[in-house]
Formats: structure tokens, C-alpha cells, sequence
């Protein structure tokens, strides 16, 4: 039986060989990133401008010239056969010293929230997707505790003024939540602006959260501030 499991196997892996989730050339595990693209995508670093209350922002990939395509395909065309190359993302990271540093001491996460009716058009919060395994070997609860009151409109076109008056108000805690001396860490697909999380983090702030942090999958630092 075994032999026979080991040549499905192989065949398998000679008519199907495991492909760089995004360029497709040929690597040796399945959803791994070929040198080439995780040299251009994978970037784990602390942003130095980090919107108030929130204390860190890292962010494990580059977004333009990055991951953009990847999530694009996840987010607007519903493909979730991109899934698997970012919890891959996320594994690889996973012992990353900064990863490691922004993790510590860390009570919960909460994700972004999508407002109901955008939730209901995608199916699924791609954030929830993204990181609750990643969460989960962390041994870090993830706790939807924010709702997203009102539908806004995409963002990408908005500069960060903008966005600051459209969010306003948006966010709020699902039930009422005693945060008294928690440590939570925000997680979301894509840091742009900052301007959502940070609207997230107010609200945690005011619900008592000692500090907020946050990890995003993708972004630009520096070069999407407006
Ligand atoms: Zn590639």
C-alpha cells in the first residue's frame, strides 16, 4: 500500500509539480515562493511612521511590485486557491525576530472588520482567512470583537484626509468589552495610510486596551502616505 501511496505520489508531483504561487515557476514545495519573487515580495520590517494610538506596525511583504496581484485575485476575484500562499507567507515569517518581537506579550488579535453587506458580497473576510492559522500556532486568540457600522467606499482612491473623514465613527465594539490593561494586536490584509487601523485602535484605546500594534501581510511604507 505504501509503495503504491508513494508512486501516486510521484506522479502527481511529475504531472503537477508544485509552482511559485506567483510567477509559476517550478519550485520544490507546494505554495512556495520561487528566489526570484520571495527576494521581490518578503520584506519583515517596522514602519517608522506609525499613526496614533497605534505603538508598531510590521508588515511581512511588500505590496506594489509585491503581493499586489496576489491579493488582488483574493480580494476583488474571490479566489481563494490564493490562500495557501499566504498562510505560506505567514509560516516562513513565523520565526522572523521582528515577527517574534511584535508578538510578545500580546493578549489577543482582532481583525479589520467588514461591513456587513461587503462581507456578504465576498463571502468571507480575507484578513480572518489570511491569519487564523498563522494566529492559531501562535497560540494568539482571534476575537472579532469590532463591527464596521457603516458601508464606506473602496479607499485606494482616497488620500489620507480623505480617509480620516470617511472613517470616522465607522468602527465600534460589537458588544460592550472591558480592555483594561490588554495587549491586542490589529491584523489586516494591506497598511496603507494607517487611516483604518488606527480608527480600530481608537476604539480599542477607549475600551481601556494598554496598547494596540499592528501586523499587516502587505505595504508600502513611506510611499503611500499623503
Ligand atoms: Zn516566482
Amino acid at each position: 500500500m505504501n509503495f503504491l501511496k508513494e508512486l501516486f505520489e510521484a506522479i502527481i508531483y511529475f504531472l503537477f509539480p508544485p509552482r511559485c504561487p506567483n510567477c509559476r515557476e517550478i519550485v520544490d514545495e507546494r505554495y512556495q515562493l520561487c528566489e526570484t519573487c520571495a527576494e521581490k515580495i518578503l520584506r519583515v520590517d517596522f514602519s517608522e511612521e506609525v499613526p496614533s494610538p497605534i505603538e508598531k506596525v510590521l508588515r511581512v511583504t511588500k505590496y506594489r511590485d509585491g503581493l499586489q496581484p496576489l491579493l488582488h485575485k483574493l480580494k476583488f476575484d474571490n479566489n481563494l486557491n490564493v490562500l495557501p500562499a499566504m498562510k505560506r507567507i505567514l509560516d516562513d515569517v513565523s520565526n522572523h525576530k521582528e515577527v517574534l518581537k511584535l508578538l510578545s506579550g500580546i493578549d489577543f488579535a482582532v481583525p479589520v472588520p467588514l461591513h456587513a453587506e461587503r462581507l456578504k458580497e465576498r463571502g468571507f473576510n480575507q484578513t480572518e482567512l489570511i491569519f487564523e492559522e498563522f494566529l492559531a500556532k501562535k497560540n494568539i486568540p482571534l476575537k472579532k470583537i469590532l463591527i464596521r457600522r457603516v458601508a464606506t467606499p473602496k479607499l485606494y482612491k482616497y488620500g489620507k484626509a480623505d480617509r480620516q473623514k470617511i472613517l470616522k465613527g465607522v468602527f465600534a465594539a460589537i458588544e460592550p468589552v472591558d480592555l483594561r490593561g490588554k495587549k491586542i494586536l490589529i491584523v489586516d490584509d494591506i497598511f496603507t495610510t494607517g487611516t483604518t487601523v488606527s480608527e480600530c485602535a481608537k476604539v480599542l484605546i477607549e475600551l481601556g486596551a494598554e496598547k494596540v500594534s499592528v501586523l499587516a501581510l502587505a505595504s508600502d511604507f513611506g510611499e503611500n502616505f499623503h
